[in-house]
């Protein structure tokens, strides 16, 4: 871009502008090409139990329930993108479906093989962006993705965060609604951070409240926001997943306020699918309890 006209009336150009409108069409390149050829992985981060009967086994409190699906890009010459970054412009640059997609994909495959590995029913969360929910073929693009791994439908929640659903409530409804027919569950992500109506929030067609981690990180001391969440979503029916457990107190805690799932780096980061399938591994060699 021109700036000021220079001296002699000529556009001067800010070499720092000019290189960086470059990086950021080298940057776009680069994201269409590792989402046309399938370089986006994906990360799984463990999600424990925290409520039922401690004499439960493995089925308990502390016993993995599944996995939260994460996007990951690790740009050649660059180094990892993060997906704060990269989901934004996959939904400018048009790529968020076929991300979407595969990352869906992915996830579901990998999962469906942990279950038929060790046995147990585990779960995974996959992230959709809000335009992947407005995509009329969104709830096609789930059908075919169950279909085509084999993942059976109530192994697989979906996370949607809060102001995507607020902004159209009434499409989102029914957007929902056609997602849960099929056995699947929803769960609001981030949950506390966005501008939910009450009366909203009773009415949408949603299983879980992920708690966004900045109630989190005001424990062990301030849990009074977190309580009421934990009692909010009783009120209408929703199981609670809190995120960003870092400390062995935070999970006391969140644990003592009845908060039915957790997961963060305190229970551990998000792993490479092949750390995830040794992770899972060593969940089948554990002696089982009871
Ligand atoms: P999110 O869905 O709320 O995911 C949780 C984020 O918190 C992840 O960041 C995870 O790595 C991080 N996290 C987990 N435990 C802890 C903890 O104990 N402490 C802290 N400080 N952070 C923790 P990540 O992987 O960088 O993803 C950021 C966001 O990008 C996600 O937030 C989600 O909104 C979006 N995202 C990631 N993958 C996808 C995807 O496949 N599709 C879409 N649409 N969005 C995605
Ligand atoms: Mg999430
Ligand atoms: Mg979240
Ligand atoms: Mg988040």
């Amino acid at each position: 871009q021109a700036k000021d006209a220079g001296r002699d009336g000529v556009a001067v150009f800010d070499p720092r502008l000019r290189s960086s409108a470059h990086e950021r069409f080298e940057l776009h390149g680069a994201l269409r090409r590792a989402v046309s050829e399938g370089e986006i992985t994906v990360a799984y981060q463990p999600v424990l139990a925290l409520a039922g009967p401690a004499d439960a086994g493995e089925l308990g409190p502390g016993a993995v329930v599944g996995f939260e699906a994460l996007a990951r890009w690790h740009r050649p010459g660059h180094g990892d993108v993060s997906p704060a970054v990269f989901i934004p412009l996959a939904e400018d640059l048009g790529l968020i479906h076929a991300l979407g997609d595969q990352v869906l994909r992915a996830a579901c495959a990998a999962v469906r093989t942990w279950r038929d590995e060790t046995g147990r029913p585990l779960t995974v969360a996959v992230n959709l962006s809000a335009l992947q929910l407005a995509e009329a073929a969104c709830v096609d693009r789930v059908v075919a993705a169950l279909a085509d791994t084999g993942l059976p439908a109530d192994a697989l929640q979906l996370e949607i965060t809060e102001s995507v659903l607020m902004s159209d409530v009434e499409h989102s409804t029914g957007q929902l609604a056609a997602l849960r027919v099929l056995g699947l569950r929803v769960a609001i992500d981030d949950f506390g951070t966005g501008y939910s109506s009450l009366a909203y929030l009773r009415d949408l067609p949603i299983d879980i409240l992920k708690i966004d981690q900045s109630f989190t990180r005001r424990l062990p001391g301030d849990g009074e926001m977190l309580d009421l969440i934990v009692r909010l979503a009783r009120a209408i029916g929703a199981t609670t997943v809190v995120e960003g457990v870092e400390t062995r107190e935070q999970l006391e805690t969140v644990t003592r306020l009845g908060c039915d799932e957790a997961q963060g780096y305190y229970l551990s980061r998000p792993l490479g699918a092949d750390a995830a399938a040794a992770y899972v591994h060593a969940l089948r060699a554990a002696p089982r309890i009871g």
